[in-house]
């Protein structure tokens, strides 16, 4: 079938984007789904900076490529043998697909899926397939998904069921910047009621990591940003502290009023974040990094304190979910009221806006965005 899609050709064109529009929207080839692949009716998918990276180029891809990787939709056809859902179910899409049987899988950890790691690398889906075909040949698979079409064709093992009653532009967010920001706090930092947080970078995932930490009962959340505008709405989310992250004495007066944070969280995916985050981290304190950076960029920190005040580092990625458990668990907390992430949804577009929109997002003039179809 043909599908109406944003091809991205070239990576790394000038801004703005509403002129030099990197994204092209175009008329594409689905192939039919085969084994365990579903045909997935999109019903909306957010404008996330990890789309932004690949469009700007810090973060390479094959291309051309159809972006879009945080979309909620109805599956309206399988292939053969696909055994976990079926035509008609409401499904969130994963960023990572899980094969089930390698060894981060089957340790619990279907985010680090080393077939769906490498599969994301190249562009493919799960089966090493690509079902995406444009004017000039085969269009690569965006980590899987390639949501910014009306249909996709994806792996079974790239969906989760969910409930069919919530409105589809607040469904959309769970599949990445709900699962990564709200998972980093939760799952990969363990924080306990009562605790001190910070959050460097309240872009998506950050301003779900303030969300997550204000549901897992953080007392204190201190929120940082260059962006002035961001620690307003960080303010209006629940942040009880905000500091501006390009004051050179902010480590400073964090450290002179708090002493150290007990858990930071880093959500900008620039080195200057990480090492920021690290520097505010207390005694003993724990540093997650949560944001992707260029592959070729290192990050500087103090050795010594590393040991002599007993830190710990740790990344995390996809929120270091378990995407099934995970995305109907965030989706309740966010029923219950525990988890407003409608709060953080800026608005909604349609597919034919979507370089404004992109360069609405590089801009820092938003927050999450969605396109509805
Ligand atoms: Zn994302
Ligand atoms: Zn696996």
């Amino acid at each position: 079938m043909n599908t109406k899609a944003a091809v991205l050709y070239e990576s790394g064109l000038k801004r703005p984007y509403e002129k030099s529009h990197p994204l092209h929207i175009e008329s594409v080839e689905l192939s039919d789904p085969g084994p365990g692949e579903v045909l997935l009716q999109i019903k909306a998918v957010g404008l996330c900076h990890s789309d932004l990276s690949t469009i700007n180029g810090n973060r390479p891809r094959p291309t051309p490529m159809v972006l879009g990787h945080e979309a909620v939709g109805i599956i309206v056809d399988c292939g053969p043998s696909v055994s976990t859902v079926q035509k008609g179910d409401t499904v969130s899409v994963v960023f990572v697909p899980s094969c089930g049987s390698c060894v981060p899988c089957s340790e619990g950890r279907p985010a680090l899926c080393e077939p769906g790691a490498a599969a994301n690398g190249k562009g493919t889906l799960l089966s090493g397939d690509i079902r995406i075909k444009g004017a000039s040949g085969p269009v690569h698979h965006h980590l899987g998904v390639s949501g910014f079409a009306e249909y996709a064709v994806l792996s079974e093992r790239s969906v989760v069921k969910i409930r069919d009653d919530i409105d589809y532009s607040i469904a959309a967010l769970f599949g990445c910047a709900v699962l990564t920001g709200v998972g980093a706090v939760v799952n990969a930092a363990s924080v306990q009621p009562g605790t001190t947080v910070g959050i460097v970078g309240m872009g998506g995932i950050g301003l779900n990591a303030l969300l997550g930490a204000k549901a897992a009962g953080a007392t204190n959340v201190v929120a940082l940003d260059t962006n002035p505008e961001k620690l307003k709405v960080a303010a209006s989310l629940g942040a009880t502290d905000c500091f501006s992250a390009d004051d050179p004495d902010v480590a400073a007066q964090i450290k002179s009023k708090y002493g150290g944070l007990q858990t930071v969280i880093e959500a900008a995916g620039i080195p200057a974040a990480f090492e920021l985050a690290y520097t505010i981290t207390s005694r003993g304190g724990l540093t997650v990094s949560a944001g992707l950076s260029h592959p070729e960029k290192k990050i500087s920190m103090q050795h010594v304190s590393l040991v002599a005040e007993e830190r710990t580092i740790k990344g995390s990625y996809l929120g270091s979910c378990i995407p099934r458990r995970d995305i109907p668990r965030f989706i309740e907390m966010y029923r219950n009221g525990l988890l407003p992430v409608d709060r953080t949804l800026s608005g909604t577009l349609a597919l034919d806006d979507i370089n404004q929109g992109f360069e609405n997002l590089a801009a820092g003039s938003v927050m999450r965005q969605v396109i509805v179809f």
